[in-house]
Formats: structure tokens, sequence, C-alpha cells
């Protein structure tokens, strides 16, 4: 008998959706709202076997989006009553110091997402609407959290501290919070099944290689170190945001270049990483340019490869010994470029790829065999970890 779980991505203008068997891990329905709120939206709603429905029309709020996707599942399926629904799982950008784990939906838990807000003010206020709506929708089923952030809670002091004032830090909640967790916790847990071994024995290095990127040092599945910080604006270069960079930059940028601080703010999140290299923020068309011989695409893939072989390394120093790293998300899984760039150089740490292996599809070995760190295409599956994690809670 199918068990499901109904997963919920609420963004300010956009909902995604995704109902999940969390025995076979099949993905039973799915769908994505987008400009809820603007003049037109669009909606889209598919599933195996049926036609897929797109329309375009207007969408006032959250709730009406959920109106519509009931109505689709009503109407060209699959059954919500057949699909046993065990309950709604809602990713939650930022859970703070205090959620380490998914938890149970109640007012004190809505309180504390929007008490979290200030560290994440463009997500945590969007991922509440989408809460506050689906709990309307669905209110005879439990409703779970799965916070981004949750996973990185056992990076130690020495990790997530930064050398600022004490005091300013306390008072502010500031430190290196991490995110991508459900991804990073997903793909570690997979690699030691990948390697035959028991979780806890096994050491890896996660590459998230995304429009979004992070590096993640898992170890005995726990992570102890994440690339990202306070915000997902640090670490490796990204899309559109620039990851780590002199915090000297910000002071110059504002009293020399004159920039407000909403100004910096969005050359560094939207207007930076690849797009502000090379003026594309898509790796494919990155990798395009860079082997038409296009010198700003060429340097910006060097720029990338810098970044991931230092992360690389030092999270080699952090496990001391490492079983695999796991290339995962959009470019990761499908960019055998990056893959090798990644990695170029470092068979004298015992990281070999295998040519051959890494241009394939699929999960699967890429490192060759006498590589003492095994390296790993690891396919993510977000939504999957959100509906085990909900349906351990409540199931
Ligand atoms: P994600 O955020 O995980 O959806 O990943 C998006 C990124 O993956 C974009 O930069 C895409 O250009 C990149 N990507 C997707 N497919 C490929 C591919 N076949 N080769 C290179 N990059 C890809």
């Amino acid at each position: 008998m199918t068990r499901s779980v109904f997963v919920i991505n609420a963004g300010s203008s956009s909902l995604k959706y995704q109902l999940v068997d969390v025995d076979s891990g099949a993905a039973l329905a799915g769908g994505l709202i987008e400009r809820i709120g603007e003049t037109t939206g669009e909606a889209k709603h598919q599933a195996p076997g049926i036609e897929k429905v797109v329309e375009r029309r207007v969408i006032p709020d959250h709730e009406h989006a959920f109106g519509w996707v009931l109505r689709q599942f009503d109407q060209h399926g699959p059954s919500l009553d057949s699909a046993q629904l065990l309950g709604v799982g809602h990713r939650v950008v930022q859970g703070g110091a205090r959620f380490d784990r998914a938890v149970r939906i109640d007012e004190d838990v809505q309180q504390q997402i929007e008490d979290l807000a200030p560290l994440a003010p463009l997500h945590n206020p969007a991922n509440l609407q989408g809460i506050r709506s689906a709990r309307a929708t669905f209110p005879g089923y439990p409703h779970v959290a799965v916070f981004d952030t949750a996973f990185h809670l056992t990076i130690p002091p020495a990790a997530h501290r930064y050398a600022i004032e004490a005091q300013v830090a306390a008072e502010h909640r500031i430190r290196k919070y991490g995110f991508h967790g459900t991804s990073h916790q997903f793909v570690s847990r997979r690699m030691a099944e990948l390697l035959g071994r028991p979780l806890d024995e096994v050491n890896t290095i996660v590459l998230h290689l995304g429009n979004g990127a992070s590096a993640t040092a898992v170890r005995g599945g726990r992570s102890v170190e994440t690339s990202m910080g306070m915000t997902p604006l640090a670490g490796l270069v990204m899309g559109t945001r620039s990851g780590d960079i002199d915090p000297g930059v910000i002071f110059h940028l504002h009293r020399v270049a004159g920039l407000s601080i909403d100004e910096i703010d969005t050359l560094l999140n939207k207007r930076s990483g690849l797009l502000g290299m090379t003026g594309t923020g898509d790796m494919r068309d990155v990798l395009q340019a860079a082997d038409a011989g296009i010198e700003r695409a060429v340097e910006a893939l060097e720029v990338v490869g810098h970044r991931l072989r230092g992360t690389v390394g030092a999270y080699l120093a952090h496990l001391g010994r490492t079983d695999a790293i796991a290339f995962t998300a959009g470019i990761g899984e499908n960019a055998a470029r990056v893959r090798e760039i990644a990695l170029e150089g470092l068979e004298g740490l015992g990281i070999v790829l295998d040519p051959e292996r890494n241009a394939g599809r699929g999960e699967r070995r890429i490192s060759a065999d006498g590589s003492a760190i095994e390296v790993w295409v690891v396919p993510t599956n977000e939504e999957l970890e959100i509906a085990r994690q909900v349906a351990d809670l409540v199931g």
C-alpha cells in the first residue's frame, strides 16, 4: 500500500510541490506555480500517465494556489485519498541555532520561524506564508518543518564561530549556519550505502553544485564544516552569487564606489558569480563559451576550479581521513568538465578521476580503480529526504 507525503517549497511568489511515495521514493505528482500575486501567474501540474496541465491565470495568493493544486488532483489525479497521505512537509530555509531536526508545526514553531526572519528575510516569511496556507488547505494532516540549516547544527564551535566581538555575535545571532542541509544529508547517507559501509564510519565531502553551490565535510553522517555561512552568500562561486569575498570590499564599494548597502547586496547576490564574470549565470552557457575560446568564460572556470580545489583541500584536512567525494545537483551531476577542474592536480592527495566514467551518466563511481579516495556522482533528491523525515516523525 502506498504511503505518501506532500512536500512543499514556498517562495514569496512561487509554490513548488511534490507528492512523494515514501517507500518507493517515486514522485506520484508534482507541480510549480509561479508569479503568485502578479498580473498573470503560471501553474503546472504533472503526474505519470496524465497529460501535463499548464494554465496561465491570475493567482492572487498562496491560498488560491493551493486551491488550484487541489482541483488538479481532483480533476486529473492521482487521487489524494488513495495516496494514503501521512502528512505535509515544508522546506524552511533558516532554523537558526534552535532546530537541529525536523519538527511538527504548531503555533509556537510558526512563531519561532517568524522570529528567525531577520536572518533570512527573503525566505522565512515566504516559507511561513506557505505553511499558513497549507495548514488551511490540509487541516486534517500533520505539518512538518524541515530546515535547510538543521543538518549543519553539528558543526563544532571552532568552525561555526566568526572571529568578531563575542557580544555583537551573540546579540545578533551571527554565526555560520550553512544551507542545502537536506541535500548534503541525503547524499552523504546514500554515499555510505553505495560504499556498503555503516554511515557512522564513512567520511564524505559533498559538493552540491547547482545554481546555488555549497560543499560540506561529513564525518560519520554528521556535518562538521560547510562553505555557506550565516547566509547563502558565502563559499563557492555560484550562478549569481560571489561566494567568499574579503568583507573589506563591501566598505570599499560603499565609501569609494558610492554604492548603497542595498545596491551592494544586489551586486553580490544577484549580479556576481558566473553571471558577473561572464554575462551568463547558466553553467551550460559558460562551458559552451569556454569551448569557443571566449576568454572571460575560460577565466571564470579557472576561478570556479581554484575555489573548489581549495575547499576540497581544506575539507581533506578537517576530516583527516576521507573515504569519498560526492558530486550532486545540476552542475555536479551533469558537468563532467567542472568535476574534472574541481579535482585537477589532486592525484598526490589520492584523488584520481577516470575520464570515461566521468563522461558517463547517472549515479556511479567516477574515480579510477586505484584512487585512494573514491569519487562519485550521486543525484540529490531533496523532496524524498523531506518526505522521509516527515514519515519518520509522524508515520
Ligand atoms: P540546480 O540549481 O541544481 O538546478 O542547477 C542549475 C545549474 O546546473 C545551472 O547552472 C545549469 O546550467 C547547470 N546544468 C544543468 N544541466 C547541465 C549540463 N548538462 N551541463 C552543465 N551544466 C548543467
